[in-house]
């Protein structure tokens, strides 16, 4: 038992050493403007810096940021958008009925989302989904409760954002969030909604990139929206402190595609819309680098030992031109194996 803990903090001492130069970089994905992530440290860097004590000064700059990113719209099905541009991607349902929206991004750029739902039609929002905690997934949640929704989550969503929570790998703190931005319905396992016209299945999946996941499929427009398990076209971040890990990327990507076929439109968390092919590669991925990793760590080899050896060096050009590299990738699979 002495020897697991111990192999734990070392574990949690290691991506923190490992994520410090990255600013929270990977979590926002291509929402992060430029300058800052040209101030962010290469994986080199970051593993030679002592990390600094957890603080909440870049939430609060991400915040602000957040508020003069444009919102995109992009229509997807006839009543079934996306908008993207601050944090993570969102999907507006409308009709009749009124609108239901898929996560809240940034509080910063609630007044820009709010705009951009009033742009489609003026149906009132009446329901908010999270697809799991993260700041750049619910942070406009009080505004939205504000403007009309009532949200609707996993219970871990609720529990995580009704106390303090940390994104060690960021050093990221977050006090509770208000009452207002609570989840007020929530579920364990699938949820099913009827609304517009459209059945909207909410599905719960174990423990991936945090332990709050959830996927919503729309069964009657085929467009499903996958959460942070997809960063479509990069190495995804896993926040191992709140429970994800990469075991459960692998098989909750595979869950995603059990629900999408060759005309699905499929939505990730973060980057562009895809499909079924770019899903499936994407998992494939995965599978490819945990593989590699998982036969170094049962071989012996330490964290710094299995970075070094590179084992990402022939997936890098592709998939780490985000914000993950293929070291800091190759941390997060090591840490949660
Ligand atoms: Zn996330």
């Amino acid at each position: 038992m002495s020897s697991k803990l111990a192999t734990k903090q070392t574990t949690r001492r290691e991506v923190l050493q490992m994520g410090s130069g990255l600013a929270g970089a990977a979590l926002l994905s291509g929402a992060l403007p430029l300058a800052v992530r040209a101030s962010t440290g290469g994986s080199r860097q970051a593993q030679q810096q002592v990390p600094a004590p957890i603080s909440n000064d870049r939430v609060a700059q991400m915040r602000a940021q957040a508020a003069s990113i444009p919102v995109r719209t992009q229509k997807l099905r006839e009543n079934i958008y996306m908008l993207s541009g601050p944090g993570g991607n969102m999907i507006a349902l409308t009709g009749p009925e009124g609108k239901v929206l898929v996560d809240s991004s940034f509080a910063g750029a609630a007044p820009k989302v709010i705009e951009a739902l009033a742009a489609i039609d003026a149906k009132p929002l009446k329901l908010l989904i999270n697809t799991h905690w993260h700041f750049d997934h619910t942070d406009g949640n009080a505004a939205m409760h504000e403007a009309g929704a009532t949200i609707i989550a996993h219970e871990n969503t609720l529990k995580r954002l009704s106390a303090p929570q940390e994104i060690a790998a960021f050093q990221m703190h977050f006090d509770a969030a208000p009452a207002a931005a609570w989840p007020r319905r929530t579920f364990s396992d699938k949820f099913t909604l009827y609304y517009n016209g459209e059945e909207l299945d909410l599905g719960y999946i174990l423990p991936a990139h945090t332990d709050g996941d959830i996927y919503v499929r729309y069964q009657n427009g085929n467009v499903l929206h996958a959460g942070d398990v997809w960063f479509n076209g990069t190495y995804p971040f896993i926040d191992p402190s709140s429970g994800g890990n990469i075991n459960g990327m692998i098989a909750g990507s595979a869950q995603c595609l059990a629900h999408v076929d060759a005309d699905s439109v499929i939505v990730p968390g973060h980057g562009p819309s895809g499909n079924k092919a770019a899903l499936t590669k994407y998992h494939d991925m995965l599978v490819t680098v945990r593989d590699r990793v998982q036969k170094q760590k049962a071989a012996g080899k330490t964290l710094p030992e299995v970075v070094a050896a590179k084992s990402t060096a022939d997936l890098d050009a592709e998939w780490g031109k985000g914000n993950v590299t293929g070291d800091f990738f190759t941390t997060l699979v090591y840490s949660t194996l």
